[in-house]
């Protein structure tokens, strides 16, 4: 009967983002959501963007867009999504002179946005790996992998990434752990910007990581929100996942454009699967696309049409895709920006401990090494509001408010 069903806790983000709309301070500030913000903390639709999607000119309604195309219409995507999108998305992420594109050795799903990508692949594991049935995440990660791997049935463990001591990777733990770990596991990998530290391997690190990966079989499967967003260079936020294509991996990739083309609530994302240089690869890359549409049909039928239309649109045109690369410039750049004037002020103050970690990571987020008791008291005597893990979200940072963070940081460290 439905009264035995429990009451489920609600998600701490999205409680976090309504305790922080009903504050009626008017110094709040908001550090937990990972949306990128401008220096007026608003957020910001890139021109790129709006220029795709309305022309030089804004309309007042969608219907006007639909008018300025007469071709354009609602129908149904195919099962696997839009293909000038999903092409240029694999382009994207492997480059353009990726020897698995060459060989057409992978398939490529459009998802609903990074988080449908990381659970397409996830179901589609549930159902065919033969190896080690257990995920491995960093610990931490995203708060929503164990749920999305949980929910298909598929268990999770962790390794080691966050060193406490020197808020950096954890490198010899990680491998430690990877090389404990059964053979041929699934071992969950965040290319760049890793959410919520910030901290990524080096290339170097990356190539010995690859090493221990083949030598225990294990299976990769990255998950990649942040290209182009983390560093402002698409072609280094992907250098991970290409390096281990050239190493002739079997692998599986999430791939969200909410964040590098602030299409959030649009959901754009793609999926890919790539499978080593064998003789019969493109035979096998058939059987596994028959069988994703088997679950992409399954559970959404086929993907929302409007996201991947405006990513399309800038991957498939020059002048677009660089004035998109411009865009990217912006946000990364205001986000190393203000790292760099966080660290400088808490430094300034003489804020107990070393701030460095700050300007050492990357992307989105800082993992503060504040504990839980400050976070709750930012938030309390503040009105600063971040995850309980001290986990910030760069982009909630402005010219106008890192000043008062920064001093508020400096009191709540005991200065
Ligand atoms: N993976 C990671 C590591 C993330 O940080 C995010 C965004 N918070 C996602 C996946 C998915 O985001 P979305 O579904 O909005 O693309």
């Amino acid at each position: 009967p439905a009264d035995q069903v429990p009451q489920a806790p609600e998600d701490p983000l999205f409680f976090l983002m309504r305790t922080y709309r009903a504050d009626e301070s008017p110094n709040k500030v908001d550090l937990g959501i990972g949306a990128y913000r401008d220096d007026d903390a608003k957020p910001w639709v890139l021109p790129v963007v709006k220029k795709s999607t309305y022309d030089s000119a804004p309309p007042a309604s969608a219907d006007e867009v639909l008018r300025s195309d007469p071709n354009l219409n609602h129908e149904y995507l195919p099962i696997a999504g839009l293909a000038s999108f999903t092409s240029k998305a694999a382009e994207l992420i492997l480059g353009s002179d990726s020897p698995a594109l060459a060989e057409e050795r992978t398939t490529s799903f459009q998802t609903i946005s990074g988080t449908g990508a990381v659970h397409l692949g996830a179901a589609f594991l549930a159902k065919f790996y033969r190896g080690n049935r257990t995920v491995y995440l960093p610990d931490p990660t995203w708060a929503n992998h164990k749920q999305i791997f949980g929910n298909v049935g598929i268990p999770s463990a962790t390794y080691p990434y966050f060193d406490k001591s020197t808020k950096g990777l954890d490198f010899e733990g990680m491998k430690a752990a990877l090389s404990a770990a059964p053979e041929a596991s699934i071992i969950l990998l965040h290319p760049c910007a890793h959410n919520p530290t910030g901290v990524d391997p080096t290339l170097d690190q990356w190539k010995e990581l690859a090493d221990l990966v083949k030598q225990k079989k294990h299976f990769p499967f990255f998950d990649c929100a942040y290209q182009g967003f983390a560093s402002g260079d698409l072609d280094k936020d992907a250098a991970a996942i290409r390096y281990f294509v050239a190493q002739g991996f079997e692998m599986l990739i999430a791939q969200s454009f909410a964040k590098n083309f602030g299409l959030y609530g649009e959901r754009a994302g793609c999926f890919h699967a790539v499978t080593a240089p064998h003789a019969d690869a493109t035979s096998t890359i058939g059987r596994i696309s028959s069988q994703l549409a088997i679950v992409q049909r399954s559970e959404i039928s086929n993907p929302p049409i409007y996201g991947a239309r405006v990513a399309s649109t800038v991957l498939n045109d020059v002048a677009l895709f660089s004035e998109w690369t411009e865009n990217l410039k912006t946000m990364s750049g205001r986000i190393i920006a203000m790292r760099k004037d966080l660290r400088e002020k808490l430094e300034a103050l003489g804020t107990p401990g070393t701030w460095n970690h700050i300007t050492d990571q990357i992307g989105m987020f800082s993992y503060t090494g504040l504990s839980e008791e400050q976070v709750l008291k930012l938030r309390s005597d503040a009105h600063i509001y971040m995850t309980k893990n001290g986990r910030i979200s760069m982009a909630g940072l402005n010219t106008k408010n890192v000043n008062y963070v920064a001093k508020a940081f400096d009191k709540v460290n005991g200065n």
